[in-house]
């Protein structure tokens, strides 16, 4: 029997979210419904209702989250009733040209669930990054649900879903960090934290982190920080050599997307380092490099998407490591809320004032 259930939804450009009841039809075939336990406030879905992404209102919103699988279609059996899960936006197809050549972190075909939850009068919805969690259950294809261990805190654990994940991932995934490395991270928000906290984890000696705002700053130490700098008022490029003995980091990480930010990762990297962009550019922007430098430093530029994540790889390594205190997942719960806090939330987001804002249930 399909289920109606509250849930988050944006109709209009622009205008506030509401919570309204939704429709979720029973699991297809490689389909779940998971009873959500938690979902982080992201970027994206204020993005979602600015008519960022693409104009398919009305958004289910909310991507970021954990909670229990409660009913499997036919052919599901990654996951069964009672797994406690992580959403992902990666659901791997497998037989891809990426996933064939044994690089599912990559694949070019991840999919969703093929049936649509609903407005009570039909009126189809987009769930946003395919997921929609701002709800009290979603439908989601079964390959969504990565596995961990239950012990994990449903609020911290969901966040591994979207943002924090792509921040650690742009460190030790895209980036490559390893022992003894030095680390530069401009924009300290809930990305750029998480690729300290990654950054950290990874064994970096040396890491630097970047921002306008000293909150975010103070923050910043919290999560593995050696070095602040507020390029407000300093020349980040110039503090960061003088941190690194004169030369620059080996890996420098764009966690804002601002062409300015990336250059000035550019210029900060040592000779043969990495520039690794996280933070999301728009279609407007352009990017003008001395190309002679591109050529002479050497090194590699990078993009993360979702840092390059595998979830079934690296959502349960870092639960683990979570669980055994190692990665400080809480300190990115800025505050718990319910559903109808949704709104304030992304106000307080735009004003600096929370890494995440996570809607329990
Ligand atoms: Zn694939
Ligand atoms: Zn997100």
């Amino acid at each position: 029997m399909p289920q109606t259930v509250e849930g988050v939804i944006a109709s209009k450009v622009g205008e506030p979210v509401t919570t309204t009841q939704i429709v979720i039809p029973d699991p297809g075939p490689g389909e779940a419904v998971v009873a959500i336990q938690a979902c982080g406030v992201c970027h994206t879905d204020l993005h979602y209702r600015e008519g960022g992404i693409n104009n398919e209102f009305p958004f289910l919103l909310g991507h970021e989250a954990a909670g229990v699988v409660e009913a499997t279609g036919d052919n599901v059996n990654e996951i069964v009733v009672g797994d406690f899960v992580i959403l992902n936006w990666r659901a791997v197809c497998g037989n891809c040209r990426s996933c064939d050549r044994g690089r599912e972190h990559l694949c070019f075909n991840t999919h969703n669930a093929k049936q649509k939850m609903t407005l009570t009068d039909g009126t189809e919805l987009s769930p946003a990054l395919g997921i929609g969690a701002f709800a009290e259950k979603t439908l989601v294809a079964a390959g969504q649900c990565t596995k961990v261990n239950p012990e994990a805190s449903p609020a911290a654990a969901g966040l591994l879903g979207c943002g924090v994940m792509a921040g650690i991932g742009a460190a030790i995934n895209t980036g490559g960090v390893s022992r003894g490395d030095s680390v530069a991270v401009f924009g300290c928000g809930g990305v750029g934290n998480a690729a300290i906290a990654g950054a950290q984890l990874a064994g970096a000696t040396t890491v630097i982190a970047v921002d306008i705002d000293d909150r975010k700053l103070d923050l910043a130490k919290s999560f593995g920080a050696h070095h602040t700098i507020n390029s407000r008022t300093e020349d980040a490029v110039e503090k960061i050599r003088e941190y690194t003995s004169g030369f620059g980091a080996d890996v420098a990480i764009d966690a804002i997307g601002l062409p300015e930010v990336y250059k000035q990762c550019f210029e900060a990297r040592d000779l043969a380092g990495t520039v690794v962009l996280v933070g999301v550019p728009t279609p407007e922007m352009k990017l003008e490099l001395p190309f002679q430098e591109v050529f002479g430093r050497g090194g590699a530029l990078k993009s993360s998407w979702y840092g390059d994540c595998l979830p079934s790889r690296d959502f349960p390594m870092l639960i683990d490591l979570y669980l055994q205190g190692r990665l400080d997942l809480d300190g990115f719960v800025s505050e718990t809320i319910t559903l109808d806090g949704v709104e304030e939330a992304f106000h307080k987001m735009e004003r600096g004032e929370v890494l995440r804002s996570v809607v329990v249930i």
